[in-house]
């Protein structure tokens, strides 16, 4: 690719396919379709993120497998089968807790009569506020960090680690994310907004693509923040939490973008050099931990 065209696709990628999926999502919604029909937006960017990761790799090295693409494999339908079945047993909680505050209250708790475009900032500010906590919980609690450092594990950042996670931490971090939006009754079209933009944010987040954030380095926590998140190095790696949205980071001063050097291309676990690799072996490591440090050597930086 020249260089001339490179430069074009770097600073185009992510806001044309933003736009182009807002586009097909409004599509959607305005079908017969059900509003979760938007899921299928997700489903169709894989394949398009995969490309721009050949065409336009951040790191080329972090296009072959590291030994982890098996794993990573296997991640992808049992997360997904996991994650469902938690999300549907989280949902008859979030039901009865919905309907108990509601009576509390005595009015519905969700400001439908707000444009859609409030609501859905209004929604994706929420449901990020309980996603960062739990999620920067796991990086300073080193019990927790026990199962996170699942996904920090791999020494590159591709599309397809976004999933990689321990079941322990779908559990903790499921419930507690799912609770906002569910509790105060957001409308099935915001549900459905949310859903578009932290699906094309969640694939653009690991993607091993070379784009520019520009002004969207205020808004998503995508590409070179979340490299920064992935770095080796612990005190860089406990920063930009942002599930989607880098709001929260901003807030609580956790935003982590220098401007006068890249991402790291060492990322992983710095001192855990026998940290398994195999989906198995990363299940049990969190009741293993000990054992793999000695085998790694010492002690890892965040140790129980
Ligand atoms: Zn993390």
């Amino acid at each position: 690719m020249s260089s001339h065209f490179r430069a074009i696709a770097r600073h185009t990628v992510f806001p044309v396919t933003l736009v182009a999926m807002l586009f097909v999502g409004d599509r959607i919604l305005e079908g017969a379709a059900p509003p979760e029909s938007v899921i299928v937006i997700w489903f169709g960017l894989m394949p398009w993120v995969a490309f721009l990761e050949r065409v336009l790799p951040r790191y080329a090295d972090w296009n072959r497998s590291h030994g982890d693409l098996l794993t990573d494999v296997i991640y992808f339908p049992t997360n997904l089968v996991i994650a469902g079945s938690l999300s549907a047993l989280w949902a008859v909680l979030y039901l009865k807790a919905a309907i108990a505050l509601q009576q509390a209250v005595g009015s519905p708790l969700w400001p439908s009569d707000w444009p859609v475009a409030f609501q859905v900032i209004f929604a994706c500010a929420v449901a990020e506020f309980f996603s960062y906590w739990p999620h920067r919980w796991m990086h300073e609690n080193a019990f927790l960090w026990r199962f996170h450092s699942v996904h920090h594990s791999p020494s590159r950042v591709y599309w397809l680690n976004g999933i990689r996670a321990h079941p322990g931490e779908h559990v903790f971090r499921g419930f507690l994310s799912g609770i906002p939006l569910a509790v105060l009754g957001a409308p099935p079209e915001i549900l459905a907004w949310w859903t578009i933009l932290t699906r094309v944010g969640g694939l653009f987040q690991h993607a091993n693509i070379d784009f520019a954030l520009g002004p969207f380095a205020w808004i998503f926590s995508i590409g070179e923040l979340h490299r920064w998140h992935h770095a080796a190095a612990k005190e860089e790696c406990d920063h930009n939490y942002g599930d989607t949205f880098i709001l929260w980071d901003t807030v609580f001063g956790t935003r982590h973008l220098p401007p006068d050097r890249p991402a790291p291309e060492e990322v992983g676990i710095r001192g855990l050099a026998a940290y398994p690799k195999s989906w198995w072996g990363q299940i049990v490591a969190p009741f293993r931990w000990r054992e793999i440090e000695a085998r790694s050597g010492g002690i890892a930086e965040r140790s129980v």
